[in-house]
């Protein structure tokens, strides 16, 4: 198998529970398969509830002595694994473009951010702090201790194989937490080849388990057992709201990064080739597969015409090819049915009176490699001004002032990230007030980074991951009352 050959050293297809590979365990396996041209690039285990039973249990008891260590001393396992993944950076990226289908140039960059989230939350481990509380009560004391949470589960997309695993699991190990990570089932081995790289590192035997499988099964069985106290899942709100749902009964904690609907607005006293620019990135990075993706284009009356050419120009700059190609900067979509639901997201669209400027079929490349789209004047009504398109596909709407632009931004069940383009300060402010999101990119296409706090609002999820709140998620607060 083509992943053997390529990456002998950090191709597992195994599980990792209890610092064991064990690959026996699996009754059934599942084939993992290249986007860019179908092909089987290797198998994983299909796990069983009782498998997903023992990993938890390790990480249970990996928790009674991890939890003990110091800061310092998870720090520096941490930062271990962190020169690891450095070490290995160009075949993380390549097992990550083969089972993911980006472009190198993409994948090296993923991996560099994989590897600083862990660097990141290496240096906040020494930074957690409680508190002390100015006594209502004379001679006492009020403390505030912050504890690990304890096991928790990882569920982790495909759009980002390798960087959501390190954005959860660094900030647990970090907090003193043990974790058990389900990766996505169609981009398993980034995930495992990091677990290589981690017990490389030293991370202790049950300090991270690493599960694959069928996802619903395994969800199930991770939300229901009261030994896990919370769950980190990225992915889509649909599942997002069923884990939700299924944590109810052992009330989790939860943290949920899910769908978007990011509008990208770009005014009339904007920079139109920035914005432009800021677009390509914030449209067309993963070939339109992230949650921040700008998913709505308004661009005012004035410039509209303008703007749309500017972007028919630059997107015929794209090349869709395989991840390994040169220049190429547009993979395939993930899987056959991602593309069946661009293909309806487009046909309603201009069955709604759009027009298309740029693409609107399937690549000649085939599989599942779709054209760079533009579509002019999309409607309101259309599906993709509500839903999450999640493809290449960039729609257009035209808007003529700031109220009506604002009550259409905030028409919208999700509140994750939001792109403004203008020169006017007093306007940035007034936007960055009044969107109802987690994150405002201003004169901006690209803002996620290890340093600052990523999620959103609405049914976009809960919590923040990265930045000095991401390791919040994984402590808990203890107040201490102390009489004399
Ligand atoms: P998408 O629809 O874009 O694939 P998902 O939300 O389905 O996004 O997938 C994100 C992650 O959620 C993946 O790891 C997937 O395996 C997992 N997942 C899918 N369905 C379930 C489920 N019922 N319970 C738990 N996890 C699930």
């Amino acid at each position: 198998n083509v992943l053997e050959q390529v990456v002998p050293d950090l191709y597992r297809d195994q599980c990792w529970i209890n610092g064991e590979w064990v690959s026996e365990r699996g009754r059934r396996v599942l084939e993992v398969t290249n986007p860019a041209d179908g092909s089987v690039i290797g198998e994983i285990p299909n796990l069983g509830p009782a498998d997903v039973k023992a990993a938890i249990d390790a990480a249970s008891a990996a928790f009674r002595t991890w939890r003990k260590t110091t800061a310092a001393e998870r720090a520096d396992v941490l930062d271990r694994w962190y020169r690891e993944i450095l070490a290995c950076k160009r075949e993380l990226a390549t097992v990550l473009m083969l089972e993911q289908g980006k472009p190198l140039a993409e994948a090296l960059g993923e991996i560099q951010i994989s590897a600083d989230y862990v660097r990141w939350f290496a240096e906040e481990a020494r930074r957690v702090a409680g508190e002390v509380i100015a006594s209502p009560w004379p001679g006492q004391q009020l403390l505030v201790l912050k504890q690990p949470v304890g096991v928790c589960a990882a569920i982790t997309p495909w759009n980002f194989p390798s960087s959501m695993v390190t954005r959860k699991l660094a900030p647990a190990l970090a907090a003193g937490c043990t974790v058990v990570l389900k990766p996505a089932e169609t981009t398993p081995f980034s995930a495992l080849a990091l677990g290589v790289l981690a017990e490389r590192a030293g991370v202790p035997a049950g300090v991270i388990n690493i599960v694959t499988g069928d996802a619903a099964p395994i969800g199930e069985a991770l939300c229901a057992d009261p030994v896990v106290r919370k769950i980190s899942f990225t992915g889509s709100t649909h599942v997002g709201r069923l884990i939700a749902a299924q944590c109810a009964p052992t009330i989790k904690r939860l943290s949920l990064e899910l769908g978007g609907n990011a509008p990208f607005i770009v005014f009339d006293d904007a920079d139109i080739e920035a914005a432009v620019q800021g677009l390509m990135i914030s449209k067309f990075r993963n070939t339109g597969q992230t949650c921040v993706c700008a998913n709505r284009v308004y661009v005012h009356a004035g410039i509209y015409d303008a703007f749309a050419q500017a972007l028919a120009q630059a997107v015929d700059k794209l090349i869709v090819g395989n991840g390994d190609a040169e220049g190429v900067t547009q993979g395939p979509l993930i899987n056959s049915r991602a593309l069946e639901k661009v293909e309806e997201y487009v046909q309603d669209a201009l069955d709604h009176g759009g027009t298309l400027l740029r693409g609107g079929r399937p690549h000649s490349a085939g599989g599942t490699f779709y054209e760079p789209t533009i579509i002019t004047n999309v409607s309101r009504q259309a599906r993709m001004a509500r839903e999450e398109i999640f493809g290449p596909v960039a729609p257009l709407y035209r808007f003529e002032s700031e109220a009506e632009l604002l009550e259409m931004v905030n028409d919208t069940e999700f509140g994750l990230a939001a792109y403004v383009y203008t020169q006017s300060q007093p306007r940035m402010l007034r936007m960055m007030e009044s969107i109802e999101c987690g994150m405002v990119a201003i004169n901006s296409g690209l803002m996620t980074t290890v340093s600052a706090p990523f999620g959103g609002v609405k049914q976009s999820g809960l919590g923040r991951e990265g930045g000095r709140q991401g390791i919040d998620e994984y402590l808990d607060e203890k107040y201490i009352c102390i009489a004399p």
